[in-house]
C-alpha cells in the first residue's frame, strides 16, 4: 500500500504544478449527482434510449433551427468576478459560430476529418423575456460575499447564497462565478434535477474579452460545456479507450491537453488519428473547434422531442406581449374526443402565424409541458383518468409571439376497469405482501408510479418464478432477494414479462418490483401478476430477452485466468447502479480503476491488460455494500 500512497502523492504534486489545463467538472458532478438523486440513472436510460430510436429514425430534413433563450446569472464576490456585458455578448456569439459550424478557426480541420464536421443548427440568445413574460436583458447579477464555489451546485440555490434557476424547460441557464479548484466549468447532463439544470462557467474562462487569458480565451470552455448539456460526453469516454456513445469519433485512449501536432495517434484498438480538434477534447481554446455529424445527432435527439425538445417552443428571445401587432392571440380554444388517457385540442387559425405553442397541465400540477405546431389542433394522449386539464395556446410569428390565450380546461373520464389495492406500495420499504399461486391484478397510473410487492419463499419450494401478462403499456420488472437484484425483465413492446430465480440455497424474502419504461402507464387497464414457486428448477422459455442476471449470490467471475490481452469480468451490482473495478500488483501498487455502471445490458466488461506486465494481480469490485477481490494472472 506504501507505494499506492506514493504514486497518489506525487500524482497530487504533479496535478498541482500544471494549472493551465483544461479541468472540467461535469463527470464528478454527474458521479454526485446519481448518488444523490436515486431516480437519475433510469431518466438517463431513458433518454439514452430515446438517443437511440432518434439515432435509427428517418430525422434528417425534418429538423429546424432551435434557437435556445440563455439567461447568465454573474454571481460575484470582486469587480472582476462581476463580468462586463461586452464579455457575455462575446460568448454568445461564440457559441452561435462554433454551434453553426461559423467559426472561422474550421479552415483548420484536416482534409480527412472534414466531411464530419457538423452545423448543429442550434442558436443561442439572451433571454428577451423572463419566465412571468416581463422584459429582461438576459442577465442577473448578484453581490455574494463568498471567494469561491466548487462544483457542488450551490451556486445555482438561492438558499445557499447562489440564485435558483430560471425554468429550464424554457431556458438554458449559465452561471458564471469564481469555482476555483482549477476547474474551468461544469454542466448537468439531460436527465438531471431541474433544479439545479444548466452549466458553471468560470468568470475567467468566459467568452473572448474581459476577464479571459490565453489559452481559454476563447469561449470555447462554455460550448464544451453545453455539448455536455445537450448529452454530449468526453470524446475518450472518461476511461481508457472508451466510448463517448458516437459512432463518427475515432477511439481516444485518453484525454489530450495543449495543442497536439496532428497526426496524432490513439494507443486504442487500430490506433486511429485522434480528433484533438473537437470541442468534446480537454485542449486548448484556439485548438478545438468541430463537433461531428454523431455528436450532432446526439444533441438533436434531446431538442427534436427528447428531454429538451420543449425550448424549441420557449417564448424567452422574443420580447414580451406580441409588440408586433400582426400576430394575435389565438381564440376559439377548446377540447373535443375526451377520454380516460387523450382528448384533442383545437383552436382557430392566427393570420401570419408561423406556427403555435399549446400549452398544458394537470391542475393540480404547477408545470406547463409545451408542444410547438404548425396545425391548429393537436392530439394529447397519455393522461391521467379522472383529471382536470389545463389548456392555453399562443401563436408564434416572425420576430414576435403572441400573448398566450385565456385557460381552457378539460376533464378525463373515469373509465377505469380495475381497482388497485395494493397502492400505496411505491417504494420497497411499502412493499405489499402478496400470496403466492394466485392471479393479482394491478395498476401503473401515473408516469411515476411503480409497483413493489413482496412473498416469502418456503424450504420446501426455493425456486421462483414471476409472470406479468395482459401489459397495458411497457411494463417492466426486477426480481430482488432481499436487497439483491437476481432477475430483469425488460422486454420491449411485448406484452407479458418473465422473471425466474433458480438455485437458490436459502429460504428469503422476494421483492418484485414493476415499473413503466419511459413513464409508461396506463390509468384504466389493470396488469396481470403471477408468483409461482417450486421445489425444481423452473425452465425459461427460451427467449433470449430473458436473463438470470445473478444465479449466483455476489458472482464475481474474470475469465480467461489467466489472460494475455483481455480478460472478461463479470460482477454482482446487487441494488447498486455504480461500483468501481481496480487492479493491483502484488505490491499495492494501483494499475488500473475505472468506474462502472450497471444495468441489465452491461454487467459484463471487458478489460484490455494487454499492456500489462507478466505477473498476478489482485482485482478488486467494490460498491457501496460489496467489496470483493479476484486473483488474476496476466501471461503473454
Ligand atoms: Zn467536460
Amino acid at each position: 500500500m506504501k507505494n499506492y500512497i506514493l504514486i497518489l502523492l506525487s500524482f497530487l504534486l504533479f496535478a498541482g504544478s500544471v494549472n493551465a489545463q483544461r479541468n472540467c467538472g461535469s463527470m464528478e458532478v454527474l458521479d454526485r449527482q446519481l448518488k444523490e438523486d436515486p431516480g437519475m440513472f433510469e431518466r438517463m436510460q431513458n433518454i439514452e434510449k430515446q438517443t437511440q430510436a432518434y439515432e435509427k429514425s428517418s430525422h434528417l430534413g425534418q429538423r429546424s433551427v432551435v434557437v435556445i433563450p440563455v439567461v447568465v446569472h454573474v454571481v460575484y464576490q470582486t469587480s472582476a468576478q462581476n463580468i462586463s456585458e461586452a464579455q457575455i455578448n462575446s460568448q454568445i456569439t461564440v457559441l452561435n459560430a462554433d454551434f453553426r459550424a461559423l467559426n472561422g478557426d474550421l479552415s483548420g480541420v484536416p482534409a480527412e476529418f472534414q466531411p464530419l464536421i457538423a452545423d448543429s443548427e442550434v442558436e443561442f440568445c439572451l433571454a428577451k423575456q423572463d419566465p412571468n413574460g416581463l422584459a429582461t436583458t438576459g442577465i442577473n447579477r448578484k453581490y455574494v460575499n463568498k471567494s469561491s464555489w466548487g462544483t457542488n451546485d450551490d451556486v445555482k440555490k438561492l438558499s445557499k447564497g447562489g440564485i435558483n434557476p430560471w425554468d429550464p424547460t424554457k431556458y438554458l441557464n449559465i452561471w458564471v462565478c469564481n469555482i476555483g479548484g482549477g476547474i474551468l466549468g461544469y454542466a448537468q447532463f439531460p436527465g438531471g434535477s431541474s433544479a439545479t439544470d444548466g452549466v458553471v462557467i468560470g468568470y475567467n474562462y468566459f467568452g473572448t474579452t474581459g476577464a479571459v487569458s490565453p489559452p481559454f480565451d476563447k469561449g470555447r470552455t462554455a460550448t464544451h460545456e453545453i455539448g455536455h448539456w445537450l448529452n454530449l460526453r468526453h470524446i475518450w469516454g472518461d476511461t481508457n479507450c472508451g466510448s463517448d456513445l458516437v459512432n463518427d469519433t475515432p477511439t481516444h485512449n485518453a484525454a489530450n491537453y495543449g495543442c497536439p501536432a496532428f497526426p496524432h495517434y490513439s494507443t486504442c484498438s487500430g490506433t486511429p488519428k485522434e480528433l484533438t480538434m473537437d470541442y468534446m477534447d480537454y485542449t486548448d481554446d484556439a485548438c478545438m473547434f468541430m463537433f461531428t455529424q454523431g455528436q450532432k445527432t446526439r444533441m438533436r435527439a434531446v431538442l427534436d422531442g427528447g428531454s429538451r425538445g420543449s425550448l424549441a417552443g420557449s417564448p424567452g428571445c422574443d420580447a414580451p406581449g406580441g409588440g408586433g401587432g400582426s400576430c394575435g392571440t389565438p381564440t376559439g380554444l377548446g377540447a373535443s374526443n375526451i377520454t380516460a388517457t387523450s382528448a384533442t385540442v383545437s383552436w382557430s387559425a392566427v393570420s401570419g402565424a408561423s406556427s403555435y405553442n399549446l400549452q398544458y397541465k394537470a391542475n393540480a400540477n404547477g408545470s406547463w409541458t409545451t408542444i410547438n405546431t404548425t396545425s391548429t389542433s393537436y392530439g394529447l394522449t397519455g393522461l391521467t383518468a379522472s383529471t382536470t386539464y389545463n389548456t392555453q395556446v399562443q401563436a408564434v410569428c416572425s420576430g414576435n409571439s403572441s400573448a398566450y390565450s385565456s385557460q381552457v380546461n378539460f376533464t378525463t373520464l373515469s373509465g377505469s376497469n380495475c381497482t388497485d389495492v395494493y397502492e400505496s406500495n411505491n417504494t420497497k420499504a411499502t412493499a405489499k405482501t402478496i400470496p403466492v399461486d394466485v392471479n393479482l391484478k394491478a395498476l401503473i397510473s401515473t408516469t411515476t408510479d411503480v409497483d413493489w410487492f413482496k412473498f416469502n419463499t418456503t424450504s420446501a419450494k426455493k425456486n421462483v418464478k414471476v409472470n406479468m401478462t395482459t401489459l397495458p403499456a411497457d411494463y417492466d420488472m426486477k426480481l430482488y432477494k432481499n436487497n439483491t437484484l437476481v432477475a430483469v425483465s425488460e422486454n420491449d413492446g411485448t406484452n407479458d414479462e418473465q422473471c425466474i430465480s433458480n438455485n437458490n440455497s436459502s429460504t428469503g424474502t422476494f421483492y418484485v418490483y414493476v415499473y413503466g419504461w419511459n413513464g409508461a402507464k396506463d390509468a384504466s387497464n389493470c396488469y396481470n401478476l403471477l408468483v409461482t414457486l417450486s421445489a425444481s428448477n423452473f425452465r425459461t422459455d427460451g427467449s433470449e430477452d430473458f436473463e438470470s442476471l445473478n444465479p449466483v449470490e455476489n458472482e464475481f467471475l474474470a475469465w480467461p485466468n489467466p489472460a494475455q490481452n483481455e480478460i472478461n469480468i463479470k460482477v454482482p451490482f446487487e441494488n447498486q447502479i455504480t461500483g468501481d473495478i481496480t487492479i493491483f500488483d502484488v505490491t499495492g501498487k494501483m494499475i488500473y480503476t475505472q468506474k462502472l455502471t450497471g444495468s441489465k445490458q452491461s454487467s459484463n466488461f471487458k478489460i484490455d491488460v494487454s499492456n500489462f506486465e507478466n505477473g498476478l494481480y489482485f482485482m478488486n469490485w467494490k460498491t457501496n455494500t460489496s467489496n470483493l477481490v479476484q486473483r488474476v494472472i496476466v501471461t503473454k
